[in-house]
């Protein structure tokens, strides 16, 4: 594995003269190239031959979630790239996105060692060499749950994965269901700029003990890691009181399970209809999903359950 810029191009060179032993190119390349600009990136697409492209957009600090997206993009695609850059313009709050993790080294090692074969990682100049001052209108899917809790946030998110995806141009890309609301944002965003990808919702992967694994996890003292699970558990009891409660009352059950400890503060537990996020009031709907967002101490955390499908 090596790193490569504009800069290193006679690393650069080396590394596609050992791409190209690799004949057939895929993803099962014996080296990963490591682009940090996307004239490398493209270069780096374009020398490798592969007839389909997977697309794994990521902020780091990889888990085994995020790895799971990798798995899967590797099998089903010629050439698996992932992108690792934490986004400014999504973040709403400057104190989450300073303490955001960043672990580049390990991310690359464990990509490598995962398939993906090219790992993306800018610049923050390299992504908005000026303002990206687009503004999406995601109607009502971002006037619910995280949207009124993060303004701007969705909006972040579209501006960086519509780059991505101009730059990388990829036939699929593989999002995680653990970001509910992001899965129908891009696949709205998509549709409105009329970008020809498959978008890939993946299902969530957690520990051992039911926590959704997250980047963010990591911020959490042992203390809190353990009180983490209560999240889990108390979405995957809430399920089996739709048979004797209403959609209100399981919200409320679900509020109560949190309100006698003061270092969980809850933005909202909503129950929506999964294709629409709009908040039901009955069970009748086929498809259901139930969505929490959650302070423990000073990290926030986001889990969802499925109801029915
Ligand atoms: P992030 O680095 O947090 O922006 O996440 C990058 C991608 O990985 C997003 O599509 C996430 O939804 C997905 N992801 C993060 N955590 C998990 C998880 N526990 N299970 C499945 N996908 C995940």
């Amino acid at each position: 594995m090596q790193i490569f810029n504009q800069k290193k191009s006679f690393f650069f060179e080396i590394n596609l003269l050992r791409l190209k032993k690799c004949v057939p190119l895929h993803s099962k390349l014996l080296v990963m190239i490591i682009a940090k600009t996307i004239k490398d990136l493209q270069t780096a697409i374009s020398k490798s031959g592969a007839k389909s492209i997977g697309l794994v957009p990521t902020m780091g600090a990889l888990h085994d979630g995020h790895i799971s997206l990798v798995t899967r993009c590797v099998k089903e695609c010629d050439l698996c790239v992932v992108s690792v850059f934490v986004n400014p313009t999504q973040f709403n709050d400057k104190g989450d996105l300073e303490r955001y993790p960043r672990t580049p080294e390990a991310d690359a090692a464990l990509l490598e060692k995962n398939g993906c074969g090219i790992v993306f990682m800018p610049s923050v100049e390299e992504m908005y060499p000026q303002e990206d001052t687009r503004h999406f209108n995601f109607g009502k899917l971002e006037q619910v749950m995280e949207g009124p809790f993060r303004p701007g946030h969705f909006n972040g998110v579209a501006q960086i994965v519509s780059k991505l995806f101009y730059a990388v141009k990829p036939q699929k890309a593989y999002f995680g269901e653990k970001d509910f609301q992001q899965v129908a944002i891009i696949k709205d965003m998509v549709r409105q700029l009329q970008i020809p990808v498959e978008i890939i919702p993946c299902p969530i992967v957690r520990e051992a003990s039911g926590l959704a694994k997250s980047s963010r996890n990591t911020l959490l003292s042992d203390a809190e890691r353990i009180k983490a699970v209560k999240i889990s558990q108390v979405l995957k009891e809430s399920v089996n009181l739709m048979e004797s409660k209403s959609v209100k009352e399981v919200i409320e059950w679900v509020n109560n399970q949190f309100s006698d400890d003061s270092e969980f503060r809850m933005d909202y537990y909503s129950i929506v209809d999964g294709n629409t996020l709009q908040p039901i009031d009955n069970w009748n709907n086929n498809y259901i999903v139930g969505c929490i967002a959650i302070y423990l101490g000073k990290i926030r955390l986001i889990d969802n359950i499925c109801y029915k499908k």
